[in-house]
């Protein structure tokens, strides 16, 4: 059956993330009592005001048909005027692409500009879906690899010694899935005066552009570097910010005629987003923004302590994250000695034994470019962090 698969089906595996979170949902269902750190999904409800909005869209009969392509123009509006508050880069709304989420919005973009044979650089921990992403495009990923001791920030140095006549593309996101690390703007800058002057497009995720915390500052690589905007496209979402992973709106912008490229492309494949989770999109990003901030107050809470939990584990490094939700501690010490009696050699081997033993579900560093460490998102209740917390020390212990 295998031989009926495209080679480009057969490159690919499915998001451990997604796969690591239906199993615990599964195993939930049939009565285990699993805690899930899998999923990057705030527990938080969607706003009621966001809610009603879609309520009312769906009462609408225009609001049942086909709209245009590149979403509704009234949202296409409000995410170039989001854009211009939230992070202070001018857009037209001509610029903009709604799409089936972040990463659907990827997804246009890889491949509408990476054709066979271009490199794509994607500093390493990377989030799941880029690397198979690029390999759907023809795009051959090169890893670049970032560490704990260095703030999990990638440098124009490494940047430059990576660079060959087949470089396309640099994927850049901060703050970052799967590490939680904040570039600061300086960096940022350096970094986009380098694609500048070597010619290098990139694409910047800015899904997390909301959760920083400790004053750490989120920047806009197009609005601190502006030299590289007109090879630069922007992807973000309402997902995070809001609380609504399930209502699948993101976004891209691009250059006009990238962006135009990439509405060719989607008027193939998906056509515009639902009308109704695209009127809720419109809710959030106009409406206020009390709720987002009352969100990101409790994620800092919860930051502090996954972070106290891991600094009590001995051979574990775990660096406070500056944003998104996750914490990526590095078990690497702690591999190769018994754990609850088991020999443990790798960290998805780590994270089996802690789904069987402790029943908490995390996600193996291997999938994020990574191995030997662990991923743990804590946008999870207070109640389920603290008690699969204590599991996890008490098996690591
Ligand atoms: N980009 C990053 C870095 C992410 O972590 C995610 C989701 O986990 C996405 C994009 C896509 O989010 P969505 O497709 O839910 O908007």
């Amino acid at each position: 059956m295998t031989a009926a698969l495209s080679a480009r089906v057969r490159q690919i595996i499915e998001s451990p993330t997604l796969a690591i979170s239906t199993e615990a949902k599964r195993l939930r269902s049939e009565g285990v009592d699993v805690i899930g750190f899998g999923a990057g999904e705030p527990d938080f409800a969607t706003p009621d005001h966001i809610v009603a909005a879609a309520r009312a869209a769906s009462d609408e009969p225009a609001m049942h048909r086909y709209s245009p392509t590149a979403g509704l123009p009234a949202l296409r509006e409000a995410i170039a005027a989001k854009t211009a508050r939230d992070s202070g880069l001018e857009v037209d709304a001509g610029q903009v692409t709604v799409t089936n989420g972040g990463k659907h919005g990827l997804f246009n973009v890889f491949q509408t500009l990476v054709d066979p044979g271009d490199e794509v650089l994607l500093p390493a921990p990377y989030w799941v879906s880029y690397p198979e992403q690029i390999t759907l495009a023809g795009g051959t990923v090169v890893p670049l690899p970032t560490t704990a001791a260095d703030g999990y920030r990638v440098t124009v140095d490494q940047l430059e010694a990576a660079r060959t006549p087949a470089t396309k593309v640099l994927v850049f996101v901060s703050p970052s899935n799967p590490t939680g690390a904040v570039q600061t703007p300086q960096q940022i800058r350096e970094i986009g005066r380098w694609a500048a002057d070597t010619g290098i497009w990139v694409i910047t995720d800015e899904i997390y552009e909301h959760l920083v915390y400790d004053g750490a500052e989120f920047a806009s690589m197009p609005v601190v570097a502006p030299e590289v905007a007109s090879r630069c496209v922007v992807v973000n979402g309402v997902a995070k910010t809001y609380a609504m992973t399930g209502w699948r709106v993101g976004w891209s912008i691009a250059p006009a005629p990238v962006a135009a490229a990439i509405n060719r492309l989607q008027s193939h494949v998906t056509s515009h987003v639902c009308n109704v989770a695209q009127r809720a999109a419109l809710a959030a990003v106009d409406g206020p923004m009390t709720q987002v901030e009352a969100m990101r107050d409790t994620y800092d809470r919860r930051r502090h302590l996954v972070h106290e939990a891991f600094g009590g584990i001995d051979d574990v490094v775990c660096p406070l994250p500056g944003g998104a939700f996750y914490v990526f501690p590095d078990v690497r010490a702690r591999l190769h000695r018994p754990v609850s009696g088991r020999r443990i050699t790798t960290s998805l081997e780590l994270c089996n034994l802690l789904l069987d033993e402790a029943e908490v579900a995390l996600v193996p560093g291997e999938g994020f470019g990574a191995p030997g460490h662990l991923r743990l998102s804590y946008a999870l209740s207070d109640e389920e962090l603290q008690k699969g917390l204590t599991r996890i020390v008490d098996v690591l212990q």
